[in-house]
Order: structure tokens, then sequence, then C-alpha cells
């Protein structure tokens, strides 16, 4: 099976060429020429597996030149217990009669990017050796705050590497920051830039598409890689976990198999309920697709109204993951939903980038409003569910995961529709410690890293270990720059 991009589908790429490169030059994201089915009869197979041959087998469906023993071996090392923290890796919890929180962050960064971004390292190594690479990878990413982490974690000290991050300086958590500056690896470097996460994007596509740095680079040894949400080799890990969550509540009696689910995603980049959208297509039992924002409800109007206007107010929430006005990934829904059109594509994503705006035409209006639902929350709601699910079901989420709870009870109240739901929790709650803290009640919080001992003492919920690491850690980066400075920072930093 070949990749193709979304914006000119003449191209042809292998698997490998589509992950080691990441993102098509002319600026369309990599997509499989088809999305493939399950075979009949691989879910009944697939429930007897544990999470690391789901993970081989799934993948298997999309990966030409990839065996089953490499893939298998890639999860076994990705996903292996001294890596997460629960043996099912993606465990699924019962939240109430009808609602299971699919917890995505027992990996080393507490956070559900772990489960692609401990994958990527080993897709990406792989892929540079079919395809007979000879330069170093030099992994360029723009975070919110828990894809930066993820990456460094999973890049760090990986053969023919090299990662440099930089996040918003006014769009992460404390505890995210601390998570980054301390990083450990010899390959590694991380950078905060002035502004806010779309700031932080924008300056590092600005990078991928300046031919003279790409140029000046390639004499060194290096080219330009993205361990962002836009690489297929991140979106492909986390189709597995969807189809792993279904099999689970078929297994644990929940749903019979064949049932349909809803599903509901807290969303920012659109790559996680992307991976859902796949499942789907793939022929997983999937009802509605819910899609959860906070203030900064782009989607939501998208997904409502046909029309995705970014000329709008930018708010940094306390689910700072989700703080986010181009969310990258929705180009591959409108390519697969407008039948594999890159022209029509091509148009509406050059019409973001000029006026910030594109409506989408009817046909395609239709198409998404029969399998989407969307709702958002404010603050106050955020921490209002956080409270009622502590309070009433024994439940620590965290800020994100609240904000696709809360939604999904929004749908529920609005449709009557009882469909058994899969949300995807997203966070540790121990990543946002504050905000949890003060959603329960708790006054005069500590600074920085007592928090994490404060929500243990009241909670009595054990801080994950490697976020209890990091009191015993020191910062090794410091530089913050502005979003124009960040090539110099590369070429400083692959001197
Ligand atoms: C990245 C992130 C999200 C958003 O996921 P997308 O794939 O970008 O839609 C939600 N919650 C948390 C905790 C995240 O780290």
């Amino acid at each position: 099976m070949y990749y193709l991009s979304t914006r000119n589908k003449q191209l042809q790429f292998t698997p490998a060429q589509a992950i080691a490169q990441g993102l098509s030059r002319e600026g369309g994201l990599f997509v499989p020429q088809q999305i493939p089915t399950l075979p009949e009869g691989a879910l009944e197979e697939l429930k007897d597996l544990n999470y690391q041959q789901r993970a081989a087998y799934v993948m298997g469906v999309y990966l030409d030149g990839f065996s089953q023993e490499e893939l298998l071996s890639y999860a076994e090392k990705a996903y292996s217990d001294d890596k997460f923290d629960a043996p099912e890796v993606a465990p699924v919890r019962k939240l109430d009669e009808n609602t299971y929180c699919l917890e995505l962050w027992h990996g080393p960064t507490c956070a559900f990017k772990d489960m692609a971004l401990q994958m990527l390292p080993h897709l990406l190594s792989a892929s540079l050796k079919k395809n007979e690479e000879t330069r170093t990878a030099c992994i360029l990413v723009a975070t919110s705050g828990d894809t930066g982490k993820g990456a460094l974690e999973g890049f760090k000290d990986v053969d023919q590497t090299r990662i440099m991050v930089f996040y918003p300086k006014d769009g992460v958590s404390e505890i995210q920051e601390l998570q980054m500056r301390t990083q450990e690896g010899s390959n590694v470097g991380v950078c905060s830039v002035v502004g806010n996460f779309d700031d932080a994007q924008t300056g590092v596509k600005r990078l991928f598409s300046d031919e003279q740095l790409r140029e000046t680079l390639n004499e060194r040894g290096y080219f330009f890689s993205s361990a962002n949400s836009i690489n297929w080799g991140r979106v492909l890990p986390q189709i597995v976990y969807y189809i792993s969550a279904y099999v689970d509540l078929v297994k644990q009696g929940a749903v019979s198999m064949g049932d349909a689910v809803n599903i509901c995603v807290p969303t920012g980049n659109f790559g996680n309920i992307l991976a859902a959208y796949y499942a789907k297509l793939m022929g997983l039992p999937i009802g509605k697709l819910i899609c959860a924002s906070n203030s900064n409800n782009v989607l939501t109007q998208f997904l409502t109204t046909g029309i995705y206007d970014r000329n709008r107010p930018f708010y940094n929430t306390v689910s700072p993951s989700m703080d986010i006005l181009i969310s990258s990934n929705l180009e591959r829904l409108l390519y697969a939903m407008s039948g594999e059109d890159a022209e029509l594509v091509s148009d509406y994503m050059n019409q973001l980038n000029t006026v910030g705006r594109y409506e989408v035409n009817d046909e395609l209006k239709e198409k998404i409003s029969a399998c989407f639902a969307a709702g958002y929350t404010d603050e106050a709601q955020t921490k209002d569910t956080i409270r009622a699910h502590w309070e009433k079901h024994g439940y620590l989420m965290d800020t994100h995961t609240a904000v696709g709870v809360h939604v999904r009870e929004q749908y529920r109240a609005a449709t009557g529709d009882s469909t058994v739901t899969i949300v995807a929790s997203t966070a540790s709650p121990f990543k946002f410690c504050d905000t949890v803290l003060e959603s329960i009640g708790e006054t005069d919080l500590p600074a920085g890293i007592a928090l994490l001992d404060r929500l243990s003492e009241v909670t009595h919920v054990p801080t994950p270990a490697p976020l209890e690491k990091l009191k015993n850690k020191r910062p090794r980066f410091d530089l913050c720059v502005e979003k124009e400075q960040l090539s110099d920072v590369v070429l400083d930093f692959l001197n």
C-alpha cells in the first residue's frame, strides 16, 4: 500500500518514506491510498491477544514492508512493563453505567502522547534503514506541552536522530515545563518561544519550508523530520487503542460483539479523534464520534456548521494541551470525507492560510454531521466535572479528560443517546495538580513540585513514578526566544 499527499495525489510514497519525511513537500499530509478494512473475524481474534500483539496486528495492515515479527518487537519495546505501569497498557475503567474511560496515560510521561511517541522512534529508525538513509533525522517539535516531553522521552539517545522541542512560554503547566527542562539524553534540545502554541507551531512550520536552512543542514548531514501529530507514524499507533478498548469492553461483557459504541475525545490538533475515525472506517462498530473542546471551540463550530474560522480570541485554559486554533489533522478528515479530493482540500487549506477561514460544501457538511457530534466546556464546567466525579465515584480525572466527560454528558442530555461511550482519558490528574486540587476544594496550594505530594495526600492516589522522580532533577535548559529566531536556535543545536 502506498501513501499519498492530501494536496497532491500524483506522488506515491512507501510507508517508510512517509514516516521518515513526516510532512509532504507542498504542505500536505500523508494518507494511505485507501483505509484498509479489518478482515472477517479480526475482532474475535484480537480479543484474545495482549496489547502488544494487537498493536502489531493493526499496524501491520497499514505498513507494507514491515514484517509482523518486526512490528511485534517494536510493540514489545514501546509498551514494555518498565515503561507502562498498567499491564493492559491502555486500560478501560468504568465511570458510570454507560461511560468508560480509556486511560491512555500509563506511560513514561503520564499523557496519551506516549501511546504514539513510544512507538514512533522504532518506526522511524526502521524507516531510515529501509530507505538507506545515511543522514541524521532532526526532529523538530512544536508542543502545547505533552507532545514535547513525550517526543523527548521517546527519541532520547535513539541512533541517527536529534530532537529539538519548542514550547510556548505562556502555554504549558509548571509540571509540564519542568518535565521538559529536565530532559536527559545526548541528542536532545529544548527551547521556549514567546507567545502561545500557535506561535510556536507557526515558527516550526516556517523552519520546515525554509529551503536555505534545509540546504545548510543537508550539507551538515541532517534532514528535518517531524514527530508532531501530523506524522503518519503518530496517527497509526493511536488507531490501535480504540480497537483494543472495544474488544476489552466485549471481554468485560459491557457490550456484545458488533454492538456500536460512541467515542468521545478531548481534542486539540484532531489527531486522536482522527484515529478513532479511521478505526470506524476499518469496520470497528462506532456510532457517533463526539469531539470535545474547551473555550477554544473552533472545532465545535466547524463540526456543527461547516465553517472553520480561526479569527477568534485565543484563550489560555486549564486544559492547555487543547488550546489550539489550527487543528492540523482535520485536513486528513476533509480528504477522506470529500472522496479524496486533493484539489478541494488544497483550496480549503489555502483559504485557511490566507484569510483564516473556509466553509465546506453541503455534501461535506452532511457527511460530517452524520458522523460527528461536538461540544465544548468552560473552565467552571471542567472543574465541576472533576469535583463531581471525585465525590460521586471516587474517580480522579485530569482537566482534559474532564472536558471529554462533560461534553459526553451534554450530548447525552441533548440527544437522549445512551449508547455505551468510551471517553479518551488523555492525561494523569497529576500533570495538572493545581487545577485538580482547586476543583476538589483545596486552597492555599503550594508552588511547583510540592503540588504532587499535596494531591497524593488529599486523594490517597499515589503519584505516578515518572513525576515523583522529577523531585530530584535539575533543569538543563533555559533558552527562550522570539518565534522569528527559531532557525538560529536550530543552526546552533546542529553545529
Ligand atoms: C495532545 C493532547 C490532547 C489533544 O489531542 P489531539 O490529538 O491533539 O487532538 C488532549 N489532551 C491531552 C492531555 C493532550 O496531551
